[in-house]
């Protein structure tokens, strides 16, 4: 079975496929800008239909109760769509214009076989608890501790990581034992629509478990925000987006789960090898050219070696492939859009306003006509303060920041809104215990370490979001806690 679609992906309600109420939009290659195919386009009242299907299916069947029959589906699935993973990966790169080397990680291989994990967690998970007995009130009490799944799910995913952010919501929300109506990202329909496909007719995921409405219009988030019928909203996406659904949300007082915007760190401190760390900061600010929430956007480095900094890491930017995702040797593609590609380069224009000085890159790349590229970009001259400092800019680019002692480096990674993740550079394992201690974020990479991976929670303080993602923490936000009571005999 061939997942491309042949003329138009279909929406997943009720376990059917079927078209878009609104017709079909036009899936396009952001390297090429080439139309690659089209999408359904969901409505209100698919959206309506969808969620009344998830509400039947968790209310009217055994599916939050069966631990062992949902992780069976979950491994189903991942081993359904690890059937097709050269063709997904080939969707991946057209569609989400991620470079072909991330596709084995967080960008296809990485999230679908963390299914797996989750399955497992439904298996081994402590569902009851005996919590022993007490006199309460001089009542002796054996009590019982139930965790059970908080109902249905409504999952808003944004476009940059589509299948790492869509299957980090289906995880752990199916394994956990919910229903979920999930609303992808209108640049990025595919990514979700060709796995409604697979579940449709490669598992045995009952009908309205996973409910899947592609569409242009965002409104269709606003309304699964709002709807009395779904019991948690689980959210990625930008800050001010996160802050309109949380309001909606209040109106039916369901649990919100955010995660948010970013502006983290790179800290390279005195004693660190500087060439190398530069070196890593500039590569990792061309993963998946820069849109990433959780990527280190700014470059922190001792004052009396900024200079010198600065050569390093721009030599490092300016040595970065740009260019095709499907090219073996592309480490940074396009952006999405043509719309993200002129909010990236009014940035650049900003900088200069604010008087920076753009030491390599600053617009698109030469000999690339087509596609949405932008030269990786180093910004140096601007104090914290600055608006490109402050802000998400989404693409390719790095501000570099001078520091004087440890103290001035926590404090300038901290004077931000966001708190998502970061990096620390040094070879004195106390004073970089120190530097770790005082940086207020969610993650945080020491010397080269990874944190990203199935059992590690990931998610933000302050404004980066609420709650976390992956990992048993993950798992948990979609609980409930039901304490049972009983006299003690
Ligand atoms: P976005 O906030 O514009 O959209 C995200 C999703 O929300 C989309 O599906 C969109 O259709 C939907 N949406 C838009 N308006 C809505 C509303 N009023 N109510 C409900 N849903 C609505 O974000 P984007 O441009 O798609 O993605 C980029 C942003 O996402 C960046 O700010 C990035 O930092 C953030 N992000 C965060 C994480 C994380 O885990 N913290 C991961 C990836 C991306």
């Amino acid at each position: 079975m061939s997942l491309r679609p042949v003329d138009s992906s279909a929406l997943l309600i009720d376990g059917k496929l079927v078209p878009g109420s609104g017709g079909t939009f036009a899936v396009t290659d952001p390297a090429t800008e080439e139309v690659l195919g089209r999408a359904a386009d969901g409505t209100a009242a698919d959206m309506d239909a969808a969620i009344d299907a998830a509400r039947r299916a968790f209310d009217g069947t055994d599916w939050s109760r069966d631990h062992a029959f949902r992780a069976r589906c979950l491994r189903q699935l991942r081993d359904a769509l690890l059937g097709h993973v050269d063709e997904l990966r080939e969707l991946t790169m057209a569609e989400v214009g991620a470079p072909r080397f991330l596709t084995a990680g967080a960008q296809l291989e990485g999230p679908v076989n963390d299914l797996g994990y989750f399955a497992d967690l439904a298996e081994s998970y402590s569902w009851e608890t005996d919590l022993g007995t007490a006199t309460p009130m001089g009542i002796p009490t054996r009590r019982s501790l139930h965790k059970e799944a908080v109902g249905v799910v409504g999952a808003i995913t944004p476009w940059n990581f589509p299948h790492q952010i869509n299957f980090a919501k289906l995880g752990p929300a199916l394994a956990a034992g919910n229903t979920v109506v999930l609303k992808p990202a209108p640049d990025t329909p595919w990514a979700a629509a060709l796995v409604g496909k697979v579940i449709a007719e490669e598992t045995d995921i009952p009908a309205g478990v996973i409910n899947i409405v592609t569409s242009t219009d965002h409104g269709l988030g606003a309304q699964l925000a709002e709807d009395p019928r779904v019991d948690l909203i689980s959210f990625t996406g930008s800050t001010a987006t996160g802050r309109s659904v949380m309001a909606a949300a209040a109106q039916t007082l369901k649990k919100v789960f955010l995660e948010l915007g970013g502006k983290s760190a790179f800290i390279v401190l005195d004693d660190a090898d500087l060439a190398t760390a530069c070196s890593i900061a500039a590569f990792t600010v061309c993963t998946h050219a820069g849109q990433g929430c959780a990527i280190t956007t700014r470059l922190l480095v001792p004052r009396e070696r900024y200079d010198e900094a600065v050569r390093v890491t721009a030599n490092a930017l300016s040595g970065i492939t740009v260019g095709d995702p499907r090219e073996r040797g592309t480490v940074c593609g396009p952006l999405i859009s043509a719309k993200q590609r002129d909010r990236v380069e009014s940035y650049l224009r900003l900088a200069v306003e604010e008087g920076g000085t753009i030491e390599c890159g600053g617009g698109r790349p030469e000999g690339l006509d087509r596609g949405f590229f932008v030269s990786p970009t180093l910004i140096s001259g601007v104090g914290n303060d600055a608006r490109v400092v402050q802000e998400e800019i989404f693409g390719p680019v790095l501000v570099i920041l001078p520091f004087v002692g440890d103290e001035d480096a926590i404090r300038i990674a901290n004077d931000s809104p966001y708190g998502l993740s970061g990096a620390v550079w040094g070879t004195d394992p106390e004073r970089v215990a120190r530097v770790v201690a005082g940086v207020r974020t969610g993650t945080l990479g020491v010397n080269g370490g990874i944190w990203y991976s199935a059992d590690a929670p990931f998610g933000g303080y302050k404004q980066s979001g609420i709650g976390r993602e992956m990992g048993v923490a993950g798992f948990e936000e979609y609980l409930e806690t039901k304490v049972v009571a009983y006299p003690a005999t």
